[in-house]
């Protein structure tokens, strides 16, 4: 089993998605045997409120299989990056599929391309980096925090994807990438408290053809020191967008009908299948500022290009970080990814 290829039947040292409905799920560790709080082997059990299950007894099963606990009955999954951001154990705040397939797409990754990413943090964007770029890709994550670095070097080893993710213990904004980075990454991907620090080093990473960066910040000061960092720089295209994801409901509502006919008494209503909008979308989880790195032919002696800013939307205006540095306005739009819910789209089906 790894996380970037899918397989038939579930072995020894696989992990499996014991799945007993979407709020329910965790991952499970194939081992027959496991050490009890004093050190000795004993047999795997794995506890759920439906009772319990013999982890050796899904050996040899399909991945897919419906199978029997001691008091019901769950669904055993191959693990995929979604399943995993939803269930891995949090050592720091992470991002979740939206954000993280937007970024993806964004990047412009596919089967053998090089990203370089910084947080490695909990490793939730990591595995979708990985699976997007295997197998002949490679992800190279850096971290400054050193159990965090330790950990998730064991996690990658242990999910299959250790010949395709590098994690290296580093502080990016202050040493940069290292010199074995430079000109070897088609995107780079970052996820820091001080995002505008690290461009800098990306810069020198980039293949000669450029690349694509994103940058994910919660803050929108955040977004506006990137942007004036990107720009400085010589990136084009930056943009920034949010992701929301508004359910739509569909229900019939009674609406009442026009008629132009004034002795017409009371005026007919009519019923109409609607589907209305929220419209308050909660749930912010992050600014993602994406842009371009030109080609280095294109790029000026001192790695600027000099290009209009394209202003699609909204407009940060007069943006200072600090006297001497007044700037033009970066371009920003607000995306929405709609959802229709699962008992939605049924009804739209049947
Ligand atoms: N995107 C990750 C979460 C990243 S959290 C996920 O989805 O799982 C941000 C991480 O960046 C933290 O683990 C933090 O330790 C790390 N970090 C912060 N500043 C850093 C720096 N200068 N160099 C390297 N890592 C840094």
């Amino acid at each position: 089993m790894s996380f970037s290829e899918y397989k038939l039947y579930i072995e020894e040292g696989d992990v499996a998605i014991l799945y007993i409905n979407p709020f329910k799920m965790f991952a499970i560790d194939i081992k027959r045997m496991i050490p009890d709080k004093n050190g000795r082997l004993v047999e795997n059990i794995f506890q759920t409120m439906y009772g319990s299950l013999k982890v050796n007894s899904l050996i040899g099963k399909k991945f897919g299989s419906k199978i029997l606990l001691s008091r019901g009955w769950a669904y055993i999954l191959h693990p995929t990056s979604e399943l995993w951001t939803t269930l891995l154990p949090h050592r720091t705040q992470i991002l979740y599929t939206p954000d993280i397939s937007m970024v993806l797409f964004q990047l412009d990754l596919f089967p053998g391309k090089v990203v370089i990413e910084s947080g490695t943090g909990s490793g939730s964007v990591t595995h979708s980096l990985a699976r997007t770029i295997s197998p002949n890709g490679h992800v190279y994550t850096f971290e400054f925090h050193e159990s965090r670095q330790q950990k998730a070097v064991e996690e990658f080893a242990l999910h299959k994807l250790s010949n395709v993710v590098t994690v290296t213990l580093r502080n990016v904004c202050e040493q940069g990438f290292g010199e074995e980075m430079n000109n070897k990454a088609d995107a780079v991907f970052l996820d820091l408290p001080s995002p505008w620090e690290a461009v800098k080093h990306a810069v020198k990473c980039f293949k000669k053809k450029g690349g694509r960066i994103a940058s994910f910040s919660p803050c929108i000061e955040q977004v506006q020191k990137v942007c004036l960092e990107l720009k400085a720089l010589g990136f084009v295209d930056i943009i920034t967008m949010e992701c929301h994801q508004r359910e739509l409901t569909v229900s019939e509502k009674n609406l009442s009908a026009m008629s132009l006919d004034w002795r017409e008494t009371p005026k007919p209503v009519k019923t109409a299948l609607c589907i209305p909008a929220q419209e308050q979308i909660p749930g912010h989880t992050g600014f993602l500022t994406f842009a371009t790195l030109p080609p280095d032919f294109s790029r000026s002696a001192s790695g600027v290009v000099q290009q209009p800013v394209k202003i699609t939307e909204m407009e940060i205006e007069n943006v200072v970080l600090d006297e001497n540095f007044h700037t033009e306005p970066v371009s920003m739009i607000s995306m929405s990814c709609s959802d229709l819910s699962g008992e939605c789209s049924d009804r739209l089906l049947s």
